[in-house]
């Protein structure tokens, strides 16, 4: 076999992935699917409602992603500013924390478990520490706040972020591709679409690179719809 051959044979796979895979951006719930799914919260038995209803518009509409729905402190909130800060450390020692640790050390044998602890909880990336308005409407400013009248924290383990969400989509009667970070992908979309820009939409997700808010700005279609109106419709 040729090194030729060899490289023209992994790039007819990796196009061929790239045909296939599915996206999580595939995933994004429509405007009315979101609008049943917190319907659907609703019809929850409490606590399960507004801890659904939570967890479904912090991922759906301020893209938090599951982790950072599960280590959730009311003292993230600046009422004053209406910014949720997205720390880069919150002390934590969750079994989810202990178990992310655990895979660190397995990754790196200069770091020992308690080492790796220590810097738990932390977001994904560097990027992922950022402050998300929380004025964007009545309803979402509502839920925060009956939700930190209530909680200091998010009262249950990173799981229950998952389970939640699985409740009201089955109450809603959504079929089964609704997940926490499908619901980010939805706030993503659901921004592009309105018309954010690539960097402070880079900036609310908390993404590492700008082709990420690139390529859900082009798929929303909205910008291309703008720029093209504003030529022809003159
Ligand atoms: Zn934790």
């Amino acid at each position: 076999m040729t090194d030729n051959y060899q490289q023209s044979n992994e790039w007819a796979q990796q196009h061929r992935q790239s045909l296939t895979t599915r996206h999580t951006h595939e995933d994004a719930l429509t405007d009315r699917e979101f609008e049943l799914l917190l319907e659907a919260c609703n019809s929850l038995s409490e606590p399960r409602d507004l801890q659904a209803r939570f967890v479904c518009l912090a991922a759906g509409r301020l893209g938090l992603r599951a982790g950072e729905i599960a280590h959730f402190q009311a003292e993230w909130l600046d009422w004053d500013r209406m910014l949720l800060r997205i720390p880069q450390h919150e002390p934590c020692e969750c079994g989810y924390c202990r178990r992310q640790a655990a895979q660190e050390t397995t990754h790196n044998a200069q770091l020992t478990q308690q080492e790796a602890m220590e810097a738990r909880w932390h977001p994904k990336t560097v990027a992922s520490s950022r402050s998300i308005p929380v004025d964007l409407s009545l309803r979402l400013e509502l839920c925060l706040e009956r939700f930190t009248d209530q909680y200091d924290s998010f009262p249950r383990s990173r799981t229950t972020v998952n389970r939640r969400v699985t409740a009201a989509a089955e109450a809603a009667d959504i079929d089964g591709r609704v997940y926490p970070h499908c619901l980010r992908a939805t706030a993503a979309s659901y921004h592009a679409y309105q018309g954010v820009a690539p960097v402070p939409l880079q900036a609310l997700m908390g993404w590492s690179d700008l082709a990420t808010a690139q390529k859900y700005i082009r798929i929303s279609g909205r910008a291309t719809a703008d720029a093209l109106r504003q030529i022809h419709h003159r």
